[in-house]
């Protein structure tokens, strides 16, 4: 069909008025597109909010950091947010906690670039490491349900009682969310301890060696 260059304009016009700058399709007509795949989603979503400037850590970050891994990954890992390293990185868990959280996901036979996705919950590094804020987390946290939304993960594992607690909403101990299969907007969500504070305290090991052991069998059911 051929329009005349003038209706076709009208009708531009009038889909903007009314849309404003948003372009909807249906779902039959995004998957005649162009087929875009699960990492291609992603990575547009990626390009539309790394330069966000919804709150003050937008000035004070080197890099924005997204997130890594399969975009088709059943299982998600979350931080509280970026450190020094992953700040100048662009990337998450890439400093010693990050070391540390790879030799556990070689442990249960995992990767973070195969069926793994890791991010955070604040995209951006808070000054010195602080805790996030509230007001920062209400306006980061739609960037990790989109996230969520692209990847559907089976699993979510909050690491760290911050993440934890942030993403729960509760101010419980860490020890008393573990163990528990919480619920994530709909999706499965376990607790389990940073690897930052492994580095810490040795003691930690164990627990979190049986948490790990918990998410991988739960992973073997859900396949
Ligand atoms: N700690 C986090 O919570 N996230 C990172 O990316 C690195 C350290």
């Amino acid at each position: 069909m051929s329009f005349p260059n003038e209706d076709v304009r009208r009708y531009l016009r009038q889909t903007q008025e009314l849309f404003g700058d948003e372009l909807y399709l249906d779902k039959e007509s995004q998957s005649q597109t162009d087929g875009r795949g699960f990492s291609d989603q992603l990575a547009d979503f990626e390009g539309e909010i790394c330069e966000c400037q919804k709150c003050p850590l937008g000035q004070t970050r080197t890099k924005f950091v997204f997130g890594v891994g399969d975009p088709k990954a059943s299982l998600l890992l979350v931080g509280e947010a970026p450190g020094a390293e992953e700040d100048k990185q662009g990337k998450p868990f890439v400093g010693r906690a990050g070391q540390l959280l790879d030799k556990i996901l070689k442990a249960i036979g995992r990767h973070r670039n195969k069926d793994v996705y890791i991010c955070n919950v604040l995209k951006c590094r808070p000054p010195n490491n602080r805790d996030p804020l509230r007001t920062e987390v209400n306006e980061c946290e739609p960037y990790l349900l989109h996230q969520i939304h692209l990847i559907k993960p089976k699993l979510i594992v909050a690491l760290g009682r911050v993440a934890g607690q942030t993403l729960l909403n509760v101010d419980k101990s860490l020890k008393s969310l573990r163990n528990t299969f919480h619920d994530y907007h709909g999706t499965p969500l376990v607790i389990t301890y940073h690897p930052a504070a492994l580095l810490r305290n040795q003691d930690l090991k164990r627990p979190t060696w049986d948490d790990f052991k918990m998410i991988n069998e739960f992973l073997e059911q859900s396949k």
